[in-house]
């Protein structure tokens, strides 16, 4: 038998189901179809495509080292799949499960398609995520969990499997060859972030090893310590799936420091893809309907975009983001509250402005975190406003993250830089003045969103 591999956000050799399913005593093509529908949307935007890139070569080695090598195609993923199955007598193509209401109608058309040439396909719950969406639901019959805590219980308790080894002696079909591996350049237009993570399965596995040997155990302390690296920065390789969630679980220790409180985060990703799953439209629609009436205000939202608001800790967010296609978590807390609930300005503009710039950009991590700040989505406090000067002085007490994001601020001491309006009446060269009073604002965001 002849089967295919295709992958799409599963790029990696290690513990990746679909792959080691489809090389079981069978030739097999280890397949990823340059999407055209794909690159022609904002998703892939220049820091995605740059981390991208590099994640296809890196699978590509990753192959050869197995015996095989990464049969690339540009077009339409069905059409090419389809092609590619007719052409080696495929009898099976074995794909990785995804949430996105795209990714499943990809499966869709894959699926009807490939019946027509009497192939089957295999789709694999668990590679993207640990838990399979729609495998834990709460009692009462919904199809989906809406608050983190039960969800987070039952998560918890379900067992995990084991990671799955690399497959050896990978055989390709006779004659089967690769289009080139593109390059960024090929993907998107634009030039990425000066400091992008570099992509790939080798990159992020350099990055855990690092993780579990030095750095998990300060995480439950310091993980919202804005200046400290205490976090692992694997969004983007969890969202390629160079690494594997699954395998993070396995590998935390639970009786060790700081291994629940990270694990706790990988919850967080799979219960906003359970949601995502349940409930496609959310990428756009708001979960809990609260009848915001945003204000259209492009001035705010330009210079929110541009990290020039005048309150230090939300521009020095934004300026990270654009520095390096990521930003620290409570960071990305802070600049979304700021724009949907000081500025009241409607959390779709905000989502679509990180998706622009993130290398993790995310369709179910993004879009329902920002409706989890903006009070639509599964937050059971939806009307917390943060405060920026307080959230600065407790995530970034020493001013230290200010200071590397805002060089116009770096003369100031300590927290004093949290507020530099209150030392400089005058105002600071080359820093604007605040655009909005923050504690006026979010009496009327409580007065408008209470009724
Ligand atoms: P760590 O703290 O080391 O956590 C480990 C992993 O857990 C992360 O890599 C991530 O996969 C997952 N995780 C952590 N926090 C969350 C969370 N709140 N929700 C879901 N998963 C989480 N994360 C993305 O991966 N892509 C996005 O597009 C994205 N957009 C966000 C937008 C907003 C407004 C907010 C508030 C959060 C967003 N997050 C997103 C979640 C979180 O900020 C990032 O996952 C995290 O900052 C990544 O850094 P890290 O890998 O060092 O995280």
């Amino acid at each position: 038998t002849v089967t295919m591999a295709l992958f799409t956000r599963d790029l990696r050799v290690h513990d990746n189901p679909a792959l080691a399913a489809a090389v079981q005593n069978a030739e097999v093509l280890p397949v990823f179809v340059v999407d055209e529908t794909i690159c022609a949307t904002d998703y892939l935007n220049p820091n995605k495509a740059d981390f991208l890139a590099t994640a296809l070569a890196d699978l590509d080695e990753g192959l050869r080292r197995a015996g095989g090598q990464l049969i690339v195609r540009h077009g339409d993923t069905v059409g090419e799949v389809c092609r590619l199955v007719r052409q080696y007598s495929v009898d099976e193509v074995h794909i990785a499960e995804d949430v996105s209401a795209y990714s499943r109608r990809r499966e869709d058309r894959l699926r009807t398609q490939l019946a027509e040439s009497d192939c089957r396909l295999h789709v694999h719950a668990g590679s993207i995520t640990v838990a399979a969406p729609g495998r834990l639901t709460p009692s009462g019959g919904s199809d989906h969990f809406a608050v983190f805590t039960p969800y987070h219980r039952r998560w918890s308790r379900l067992p995990v499997r084991a990671p799955l080894p690399v497959p050896k002696g990978i055989r390709l079909p006779h004659g089967a060859g690769s289009e080139p591996i593109p390059a960024a350049t090929d993907l998107g237009a634009g030039s990425p972030s000066p400091e992008v993570a570099p992509g790939g399965e080798s990159a992020g596995r350099h990055l855990v090893r690092d993780w579990f040997g030095a750095h998990i155990g300060a995480y439950a302390d310091r993980h919202d310590d804005l200046a400290s690296v205490a976090t692992s920065r694997f969004s983007p390789y969890l969202h390629f799936g160079c690494l594997s969630a699954t395998e993070l679980v396995h590998r935390s220790d639970p009786s060790a420091p700081g291994a629940a409180a990270f694990v706790r985060q990988l919850a967080w990703r799979d219960f906003h893809h359970q949601m995502l799953a349940a409930r496609p439209e959310l990428t756009h629609s708001d979960y809990r309907n609260r009848n915001d009436r945003w204000h259209e205000d492009t001035a705010s939202l330009t210079a929110w975009r541009a990290g020039q608001t005048g309150y230090p800790i939300v521009d020095a967010g934004m300026r990270q983001l654009a520095a390096q296609g990521w930003m620290h978590n409570r960071a990305r807390m802070i600049t979304a509250s700021f724009l949907t609930k000081t500025l009241y300005l409607d959390w779709r503009r905000g989502a679509k402005h990180f998706l622009a710039l993130l290398a993790d950009g995310d369709m179910a991590n993004n879009q329902l975190n920002w409706q989890w700040v903006a009070g639509t989505g599964a937050d059971t406090r939806p009307n917390r406003v943060l405060n920026p000067i307080r959230q600065a002085e407790r995530y970034d007490p020493s001013g230290a993250y200010v200071r590397r994001w805002i060089p116009e601020l770096a003369h100031l001491r300590g927290r004093d830089i949290h507020q530099p309006w209150r030392w400089h009446t005058d105002g600071i060269d080359g820093y604007p003045a605040r655009i909005v009073d923050h504690e006026q604002a979010a009496r009327d965001f409580l007065r408008v969103r209470r009724g």
